[in-house]
């Protein structure tokens, strides 16, 4: 590890005129912009002109993006214009769902080389082997309001009040949204602050905005109705595992929790993967107590990396890598010699309605799965969860047949074709 001395130089930290290089500066800030969020036309031209970069201009305001700009009104503030990524298929993907059933090309975003190799390679082999079963096992979306009481037996009879109320408490939430539905209101008391924990469902949509508009009108009940009055209250306690992984995203739902295997007989594993399912199962044991050393929640390989490409490709929010990519995966052994292998992610936070979906790209690659729109997310969460099990096939075999760093050196590293 490097010593504090090697990083920084006496010198570097007193630069002449300031007492340190670390200490606030209230010198007028260099660059500066319209303190007007909003996306229009003029408010765009003035951003670029403080910008004054007409290179950067041409990339990221090109002709097509400037022709449909008004339509991210909803989606950013401060607008500058569009980035362009790659966009890659893996598949086909079979996928035989209680919701999907098709053979998916699944679009997936990305600039690391081998991502989309990799991904690809999982999913014909599971196609190979007749596609992946998927189950959507539950849903629900949270919101956890925090109030902090004087005493603990302020926040008991704040709790006792709460439980007579649910009732009202739903039509509440219900007056803000169609498609969304609270399921269920349950109280967490840690001394004097009570945690609610709202669960919704929320249709097609991710449910983010949804469930915080209708949790907000719940909110300010509450705070109109109590019968005691919190010192302080918060529409978010920081309990909903909103774009974090947590102790209770294993056993919980938070979006959508599916399941998804596949039985791949001991030929194709030799064939394709160029390795054996004793090789794999193996390898499944070893790595799955590498993640209980390095403390990680639950046993998975990489499912951030298809979740993220597949999220930035379809308008989900990518934050959102950070709680679905939690789950199991698990290898056996058949007595055949075939491999058995399965994915759970119980936090698949994903829509198909609202959000970043109904954007131009986005909305495209939803199109190409046949999954935009309403009526989809469900398919869409098996379809994911299948895209996950297909990596960590692709992976485990490369690490199980000693090709893992060869295929990065050459599909990173060697000449483009
Ligand atoms: P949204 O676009 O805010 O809401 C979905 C909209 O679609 C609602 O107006 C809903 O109407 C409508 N809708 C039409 N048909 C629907 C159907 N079949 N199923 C569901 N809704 C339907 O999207 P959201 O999913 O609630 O929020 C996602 C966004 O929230 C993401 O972009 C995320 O980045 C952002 N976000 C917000 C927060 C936050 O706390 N506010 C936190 C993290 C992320 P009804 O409501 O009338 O049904």
């Amino acid at each position: 590890m490097p010593k504090l001395t090697q990083l920084w130089h006496p010198g570097e930290l007193t630069p002449p005129g300031c007492d340190t290089a670390l200490s606030p500066s209230f010198a007028p800030l260099k660059r500066r912009q319209s303190r007007n969020p909003f996306l229009s036309p003029v408010q765009v031209r003035k951003r670029w002109q403080a910008l004054d970069n007409a290179e950067a201009q041409a990339l990221l305001l090109d002709p097509q993006t400037e022709a449909v700009m008004e339509g991210y009104a909803k989606n950013i503030e401060n607008f500058i214009g569009t980035i362009k990524m790659p966009v890659g298929l893996a598949g086909p993907l079979r996928v035989n769902g209680t919701h999907a059933q098709d053979d998916y090309l699944v679009p997936l975003a990305t600039t690391e080389a081998a991502l989309v190799a990799s991904y690809h390679r999982g999913a014909c082999l599971i196609s190979e082997a007749g596609g992946a079963s998927a189950m959507l096992l539950s849903e629900a979306v949270q919101r956890t309001p925090g109030f902090c009481f004087d005493t603990l037996a302020e926040a008991g009879q704040f709790v006792a009040w709460v439980s007579t109320q649910y009732e009202v408490f739903k039509g509440v939430a219900q007056s803000t949204t169609r498609h969304g539905r609270l399921e269920s209101v349950s109280v967490n008391l840690e001394a004097n602050n009570v945690y609610l924990v709202f669960e919704y469902t929320t249709g097609d949509a991710s449910g983010q905005n949804m469930v915080t508009i209708a949790t907000n009108a719940v909110f300010h009940h509450i705070l109109e109705h109590s019968p005691v009055t919190p010192r302080h209250a918060y529409i978010e306690a920081n309990l909903s595992g909103d774009k974090k992984a947590t102790a209770q995203a294993l056993r919980g739902v938070r979006g959508k929790k599916v399941s998804a295997e596949v039985i791949l007989p001991a030929e194709l594993v030799r064939q394709r993967l160029h390795t054996t399912t004793e090789s794999m199962v193996a390898y499944g044991r070893l790595s799955a107590t590498g993640g209980i050393l390095s403390g990680a929640i639950g046993v998975q390989g990489h499912y951030a990396n298809g979740l993220a490409a597949l999220y930035i490709a379809c308008g989900q929010d990518a934050a959102c890598v950070g709680e679905s990519a939690v789950g199991i995966t698990r290898l056996e052994a058949r007595d055949d010699g075939g491999l058995y292998a399965s994915v759970t992610l119980p936090n698949l936070m994903l829509g198909t309605v609202g959000g970043g979906t109904g954007l131009p790209t986005p909305n495209a690659c939803l199109s190409l799965m046949g999954l935009a729109g309403p009526g989809k997310a469900r398919a869409l969460a098996e379809v994911t969860a299948a895209l996950c099990l297909a990596g960590e096939l692709s992976i485990i075999g490369a690490l199980s047949a000693g090709h893992f760093s060869r295929a990065h050196h050459k599909l990173a590293r060697g000449k483009s074709a």
